[in-house]
């Protein structure tokens, strides 16, 4: 496990059965942020997640890159925005659940009974904030030595660390975002970076296609289109050279010590698929006004939640948040009337409020 890894890992696992208002499942940003708002209403929260450690996306797939759309933050590594969203809902004391999938959800008078391989969890409410949902590599499975590579990590799907890869020779493998913004990281620490796309055109922001290109340009960046990963080379699974070919059949031999493959992420919802949500590519049709699915008690919010005009932002998932937590309190509490309430006038657990 990396130290980023390891400094995201939460200890407190309890055993057993669990007894919670609302369970919020997926410990991304909106999950993390959920908890927050949960709390700042008086609900507690058990957190639960597939992955080891909190953070989603931002954990698993970048936590060194830097974020410059979270409001507030000019520019935030996306490590740090985790460790920020702990800290900010920890007054709240959630109880994290971490590497348990949650397998099964079982909804009866009005207590919704969620399962995993170890814990049971009881809540009045269930929070879905699954966002890509149980998210894995898509692999380059065409290259029949592939795991040799990556037991030794120098096929990776991937970056935790980025200083890792500095100097080394890069094969870059993808044409989507996440291809295009790491070759544009890595070219200003690697050796060399190869960027390897199937096809001609870059389906990524156009921006950071451009400055690929300048990259291009400046000797940093070698670009291999349309061609694709044909075979591996090296020994005792250290990568020396990553044979590539065309449609054609032509074959080109770069020399590397790491290949990062950025196919993206196989769209894995799991059990989710039959708890009854309409869920379809990955979406849970929600009410915007509620963040309600169509199954009373159970909300949806982040990536997940999908409604018309949906912008698909850390930042839309905190919004959301807020607005789930005014559900919540109509589900869990209807005799108690909802009123807009600032943090700089309540305050939060162990910081005083002003007014
Ligand atoms: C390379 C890259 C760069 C990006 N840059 C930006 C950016 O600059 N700005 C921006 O706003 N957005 C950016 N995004 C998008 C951003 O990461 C997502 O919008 C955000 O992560 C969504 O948060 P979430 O909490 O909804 O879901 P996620 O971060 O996907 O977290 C969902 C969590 O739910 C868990 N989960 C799912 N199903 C289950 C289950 N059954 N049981 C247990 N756990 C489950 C998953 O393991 C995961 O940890 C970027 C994405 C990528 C890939």
């Amino acid at each position: 496990m990396s130290d980023l890894e390891q400094k995201y890992t939460e200890m407190p696992q309890a055993a057993g059965r669990l007894v919670a208002d609302v369970a919020i499942i997926g410990a991304g940003p909106s999950g993390l942020f959920m908890v927050f708002e949960a709390g700042f209403l008086g609900y507690k929260a058990v957190v639960l997640d597939a992955l080891p450690q909190v953070g989603g996306q931002l954990a698993a797939l970048y936590p060194e890159k830097p974020i410059y759309d979270v409001p507030g933050h000019p520019a935030i590594l996306a490590g740090e925005l985790v460790e920020k969203l702990k800290t900010q809902c920890a007054p709240y004391e959630p109880t994290y659940l971490l590497g348990e999938p949650v397998l099964d959800l079982i909804d009866q008078n009005g207590t919704f009974t969620l399962k995993t391989a170890s814990h049971t969890v009881e809540a009045r409410a269930v929070v879905i904030a699954g966002g890509g949902g149980m998210f894995t590599p898509r692999k380059p499975t065409q290259l029949s030595n592939l795991a040799e590579f990556e037991a030794t990590h120098s096929v990776r799907y991937a970056i935790t660390q980025k200083h890792e890869l500095a100097g080394q020779q890069v094969v870059l493998a993808g044409g989507g975002d996440s291809a295009v913004d790491w070759a544009v990281e890595l070219a200003h620490i690697a050796g060399h970076v190869h960027v390897v796309h199937r096809r001609a055109d870059f389906r990524a922001a156009e921006a950071t296609v451009a400055e690929m290109m300048r990259l291009v340009d400046a000797g940093k960046i070698t670009l291999h289109t349309p061609y694709q990963l044909q075979e591996l080379k090296g020994t005792d699974g250290k990568l020396e050279s990553v044979a590539l070919a065309d449609l054609d059949g032509n074959i080109r031999e770069v020399q590397a010590s790491q290949l990062v493959c950025c196919f993206g992420l196989a769209p894995n919802v799991g059990p989710m698929a039959d708890w009854g949500l309409g869920l379809e590519r990955g979406i849970v049709p929600v009410d915007r006004t509620t963040m309600m699915t169509n199954r009373k008690g159970l909300l949806c919010i982040g990536d997940m939640a999908g409604y018309e005009g949906k912008v698909a932002l850390i930042l839309t998932g905190f919004a959301e948040a807020a607005v789930a937590a005014k559900t919540l309190q109509a589900l869990l509490n209807p005799e108690r009337k909802f009123k807009v309430q600032y943090s700089t006038s309540k305050g939060i657990p162990g910081q005083p409020g002003v007014a």
